[in-house]
């Protein structure tokens, strides 16, 4: 993609507004319960720094609610009381302890007070805005006023906020359009550089591997898949409504009765682009959607009517392996089963690990349950690449235009 990074603009003397993405797990009492998403902008902020920038950081943190919208007073205290906790001080803290340098918080995002503690930074210092998502949909709307009113706080703009960058809020999107230079940061750079790395032009075999729970969540990102992969694999709950296509009983397997159709229609627009489309031969079936569940392995033509399909068995584990053995880039996207019961976490397990070993591949790892999935099994480090954005990974196999990326600047032309 063709845009502007972090280290091809001056920053020196410059306010640098920033999106990240600090939308991070808390504890009860508000404070950071893992920080990753702290630590994954820690390249571009210090970079500023050291460029002698003074640099305004954003982001959103969980959903406030709107008490104007309450019908009692108590309902109004208790959605205060929620927001309260949604406040950045905690993330401010947690950034000062990651950089070594005092973070200071501001109590607003916009007006009079905030420009004026802007104006008054000195180079490499950091301050952070208050809670994007608190101006409701003047945020999330991405009202122009709103999106001015940010622009006015910085020289430029830089987006390190992949897991907001397929929303057009107003301080992922419209705020670019109101500054002269919009760069992306080198968290969405490396976003964007391994996903093109499927989508432009993929070292082959390019093998998918696509999971989760529905058929309908992912039409798009499949039917866009099957123009460019070589391999598709099928795993995890949406195997089930491609098996029903198929004409196999799936007993009390999940079923995504809307994507029955839409499974026919992938299977035969697989054949007619030459995408070879594996779905599982075999399946570890439960009695009931629990850990502790009777288990037993069953061929896709032998489940039985009381059980439920809840992971892949030891054939799929193989064939599977097999393809990603033979690999040269594979994206994944959705476990091939309820990785969260170690009853049935075997299939994502063996997929992770047969990617770990393959030492010639370029493995990106959708963001989300995959992602979790794979952090969980302590095997992050030996992929190529696991995304931070669960729904920007999806939406960019999708092929779509995601706002926040096409907001940014151009890079210049060359001969
Ligand atoms: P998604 O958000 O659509 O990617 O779905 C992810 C979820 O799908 C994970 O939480 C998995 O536990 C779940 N999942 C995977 N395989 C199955 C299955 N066979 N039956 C039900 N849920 C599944």
């Amino acid at each position: 993609m063709n845009k502007l990074r972090i280290d091809e603009v001056d920053h020196a003397g410059k306010t640098v507004l920033m999106r990240v993405d600090f939308n991070v797990p808390q504890n009860a009492d508000g404070t950071v319960r893992n920080d990753m998403r702290i630590r994954a902008a820690l390249k571009s902020i210090q970079y500023i720094r050291e460029q002698g920038g003074k640099l305004v950081l954003m982001s959103h943190l969980g959903r406030p609610g709107d008490a104007d919208k309450a019908e009692t007073a108590e309902e109004k205290a208790e959605i205060l009381r929620k927001n309260e906790l949604l406040k950045m001080d905690p993330v401010a803290d947690k950034l000062s302890e990651l950089l070594g340098a005092p973070v200071k918080k501001l109590d607003a995002c916009v007006g009079p007070e905030v420009e004026a503690a802007i104006a008054a930074m000195n180079p490499g210092e950091v301050v952070l805005l208050e809670n994007t998502r608190f101006y409701g949909k003047k945020e999330t709307k991405n009202d122009p006023e709103f999106a001015a009113q940010l622009a006015k706080l910085g020289d430029l703009y830089v987006s390190d906020a992949f897991g907001t960058v397929h929303r057009a809020h107003a301080s992922t999107e419209g705020v670019a359009h109101h500054l002269p230079v919009s760069v992306a940061g080198f968290l969405v750079a490396k976003e964007i550089d391994y996903f093109s790395k499927v989508l432009d032009n993929p070292e082959r075999p390019l093998v998918a591997i696509l999971g989760g729970a529905k058929v309908s969540d992912k039409i798009t990102v499949i039917e866009n898949l099957l123009n460019f992969v070589d391999t598709l694999l099928i795993g995890g709950g949406m195997a089930y409504t491609f098996l029903k296509a198929q004409g196999y009983e799936i007993g009390k397997s999940i079923l995504d009765k809307d994507g029955i159709e839409v499974a026919r229609k992938v299977l035969a627009l697989a054949q007619e682009k030459g995408v070879k489309l594996q779905l599982p031969v075999d399946i570890v079936v439960g009695d009931a959607f629990s850990n502790d569940a009777n288990t037993q392995v069953v061929a896709v033509d032998a489940i039985p009517p009381e059980w439920e399909g809840l992971d892949i068995g030891p054939e799929t584990i193989a064939l599977f392996c097999d393809v990603i053995r033979e690999a040269s880039t594979v994206v994944w996207n959705g476990p091939v089963g309820v990785f969260e019961m170690p009853t049935f976490v075997k299939g994502t397990r063996a997929l992770a690990d047969a990617l770990a070993e393959n030492s010639q591949v370029t493995s990106i790892i959708g963001g989300g349950d995959t992602a979790a999935a794979v952090i969980q099994f302590g095997l992050a480090e030996k992929m190529s690449h696991v995304s931070t954005g669960g729904g920007a990974s999806l939406e960019m196999l999708e092929g779509k235009v995601l706002p926040g990326l096409a907001a940014l600047t151009d890079k210049p032309v060359t001969d």
